[in-house]
């Protein structure tokens, strides 16, 4: 049956070209850290301005409310983005401190100690919240890697919801086997990530997906909107808003038309497809087809906790 009242939580990951793991903060990175990077690289940093201009301005032009997943270092590099965020009625949310990630991506252990991962989590949630006078609760992992230590950890730090659970058929980016992960919000068990027999008041909004035979084919947003476009995300959002509330993602990156340094050293030149103007265009006729439906993640999260 058709839950009319089924609701997107629409969410952007402010995080610049030199956050994504090919170049920074993961086992296969060019550059250990971002500190690192900035020590070496002499160039022109900023490809995310443009694009995230760009998306402020059609949010208001379509009076849409949205989450911003902030890596809390970009408020010392982007004031310009920092305050129209300020300015503007968007929840805030944290991404990180560095956009590290937390588990390797080759053999899903740990890459950052839950020790160091929560001392920068703590650093995060209290630099954005100093600077934008507001209480974080909302979390997603960086390249949405996710430790099943980080229920308990986001739990005791004040995180009432984290959105970083994607599960499909394709890749795994947690340290657990994911078994029938729901596409709508759910109490995560902290031994699996599942919904069945939760053990904390962590609320996961996981990534959409569509469900087609025995595959599970990934949603989310991002690269694979870039690929696959509204047609592919307007048929996997119908089947998950039948089920309940669930979670679209992009970046203000993705709407950059300002072409990105190191293009041809990062793994994977393939990863920016319809990167700028084609993304922009695709993405106002998304907005507009389900306006009525978009919401913040802390809306949903309060969606969730009322029904309970
Ligand atoms: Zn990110």
């Amino acid at each position: 049956m058709r839950n009319q009242t089924s609701k997107i939580a629409l969410s952007f990951d402010v995080e610049d070209w030199y956050h994504t793991p090919a170049i920074t903060g993961s086992s296969f990175s060019l550059y250990p850290s971002v500190n690192n990077f900035f020590e070496n690289w002499k160039g022109e940093y900023d490809c995310m301005s443009d694009g995230f201009n760009f998306l402020i301005g059609l949010l208001e032009k379509h009076n849409i409310r949205a989450t911003f997943f902030i890596v809390a270092d970009i408020i010392d590099r982007y004031p310009h983005i920092v305050q129209a965020l300020k300015n503007s009625n968007h929840e805030i949310a944290c991404h990180s401190l560095h956009h590290t990630s937390a588990i390797d991506a080759k053999t899903k252990k740990s890459f950052q100690t839950p020790a160091i991962w929560e001392k920068e989590l703590i650093q995060a949630k209290e630099k954005i919240e100093s600077t934008f006078g507001i209480k974080v609760t909302g979390y997603r992992a960086p390249a949405a890697y996710f430790g099943k230590w980080m229920v308990k950890l986001l739990e005791k730090n004040g995180f009432q919801y984290d959105s970083s659970i994607a599960f499909n058929s394709i890749y795994n980016k947690t340290d657990v086997t994911l078994k029938n992960i729901p596409s709508s919000s759910y109490l995560i068990n902290s031994e699996n990530l599942s919904d069945r027999n939760a053990d904390s008041m962590l609320v996961e909004l996981p990534w959409s997906y569509l469900k087609t035979g025995p595959f599970i084919l990934p949603g989310g947003g991002a690269f694979f909107y870039r690929a696959l476009g509204n047609s592919y995300f307007n048929i996997l959002l119908k089947q998950c808003l039948r089920k309940g509330d669930t979670m679209f993602y992009i970046h203000p990156l993705d709407f950059s038309n300002t072409d990105i340094p190191l293009k041809n050293n990062i793994a994977r030149p393939m990863y920016w497809i319809n990167k700028g103007d084609k993304t922009r265009k695709m993405f106002e006729k998304f907005l507009i087809h389900h306006k009525e439906k978009i919401t913040t993640c802390g809306e949903v999260y309060s969606r969730f906790e009322n029904k309970k």
